[in-house]
């Protein structure tokens, strides 16, 4: 049996205090942990490898990896060394450090459909500024969105309405995702006036299952595009250098005209970047697209590190042996405790949830009660291996989740 820590620690409660007194909300985002878990501490004061210890000192085995970015684990050797090598020679500079045009010259050597790149700060710039391109190639207005589908926490996309003006959207055109027939739909319904299809490489909504792209509607929205003279964007914000280190649609055959990339580009430090083809290339040149931190060099080396470190091979093929271990465990367990699950997504991107469970009460009291044994998940959004992650470290989780499922009674 797992040690159970039920209540969080006094320093954690006592930073909650802290924060509701000059943070509105105590915590705002995907970071404002009450709003998922009364059992996951929302302050983490370190990271190694895929491990996280919190203001108390208690240490969790980490399944979301900083939600997305931390591929290669907290504090990678190699990716800490070249960004304390890069700190000593200077971050944020009067002009851009040479290792973005190295690591520009890396990603076009590694994704197919890369001529060019150019690189921010997060996935939202990425994703605005690939609308921003393909408005500006195409003269056109109208993108083509996935319902549901996230693409950041700006007005012109966020998925919620406070604060959002109808105008922020107003030439967003709806599409539901694997449904060739209503992006078809939508296009015809922006007419002339079509600029970009948007999509992600896979239906990774919040609170539902992971759907996997049908590659026949992948190859239909390439078409679309094609016929319509619009550009195809994959957001592979989420997805990417997780799945393929290409694009996660290179292994369909199915190339996008932009891709908007961050999370782990570089093992978590701030750093986003679009990728395109070169007849985009000038109408990316016309844009005016900046910002005060987009060209800072420690990110970039960390890029570089880390994408050097990817292309050595190991890591997205460990990830899914470990991913794959971690599934078939919770299969196991799951029918053993007598529970009906549903496994979903990439085995590198799980997703668990249970049949039939209303308000997400079962998989919240499961998330919950592998949180009291040390394990950092998540109900209702996607989690995250890395390559850090040993076939040791996912029999420890296990170890814990498989109580968890008792706990459930
Ligand atoms: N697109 C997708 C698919 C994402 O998952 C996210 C972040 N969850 C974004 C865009 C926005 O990225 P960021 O939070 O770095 O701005």
């Amino acid at each position: 049996m797992t040690a159970v820590t039920p209540a969080l620690g006094e320093h954690e409660l006592a930073l909650h205090d802290r924060a509701r007194a000059v943070i509105p909300g105590g915590m705002y985002g995907h970071m404002a942990v009450t709003s998922f878990s009364a059992a996951h501490p929302q302050f983490i004061v370190s990271g190694d490898g895929c491990r996280v210890t919190d203001a108390d000192g208690r240490e969790y085995l980490d399944l979301m990896s900083g939600w997305g970015p931390v591929v290669l684990g907290h504090r990678h050797p190699g990716v800490t060394a070249a960004v304390i090598d890069q700190l000593g020679h200077g971050d944020c500079l009067d002009g851009a450090s040479p290792v973005a045009v190295d690591f520009a010259e890396l990603l076009v050597d590694t994704v197919p459909s890369a001529d060019w790149a150019m690189f921010c700060k997060n996935g939202t710039d990425a994703t605005t500024t690939c609308v921003t391109t393909a408005r500006a190639a195409t003269g056109k207005r109208k993108v083509l969105v996935a319902r549901g589908a996230y693409h950041g926490a700006v007005p012109w996309c966020s998925l919620r309405g406070a604060g959002v003006t109808d105008e922020d959207q107003a030439h967003l055109v709806h599409y539901d995702y694997n449904d060739l027939s209503s992006a078809e739909a939508a296009a015809a319904e922006a007419g002339d006036d079509l600029a970009a299809i948007l999509v992600c490489p896979m239906r990774h909504d919040v609170k539902r299952d992971q759907e996997l792209v049908d590659p026949a509607f992948a190859r239909g929205l390439r078409a679309l595009a094609d016929r319509t003279g619009s550009v195809l964007i994959v957001d592979d914000v989420r997805c990417g250098f997780r799945l393929d280190l290409g694009g996660s649609w290179e292994p369909l055959g199915v190339r996008p005209d932009l891709t908007a990339w961050s999370k782990a580009i570089a093992n978590g430090q701030a750093l986003g970047a679009v990728t395109g083809i070169e007849a985009l290339r000038d109408a990316a040149r016309s844009i005016y697209v900046t910002g005060s931190f987009w060209y800072a060099a420690v990110p970039l080396a960390a890029g570089l590190a880390t994408l050097t470190e990817l292309r050595k091979g190991r890591a997205l093929p460990d990830m899914v042996r470990t991913g794959q271990r971690l599934r078939d465990g919770l299969a196991q367990q799951a029918v053993a405790h007598g529970f009906e699950i549903r496994q979903t997504g990439p085995v590198q991107m799980p997703m668990l949830s249970f049949a039939g469970d209303e308000g997400f009460r079962l998989v919240t009291a499961w998330a919950e009660a592998a949180g009291e044994r040390g394990v950092y998940l998540h109900p209702w959004h996607n989690w995250f291996l890395s390559a850090a992650h040993t076939d040791a470290d996912i029999d420890d989780i296990l170890d814990r989740t498989n109580d968890a499922f008792a706990a459930l009674g």
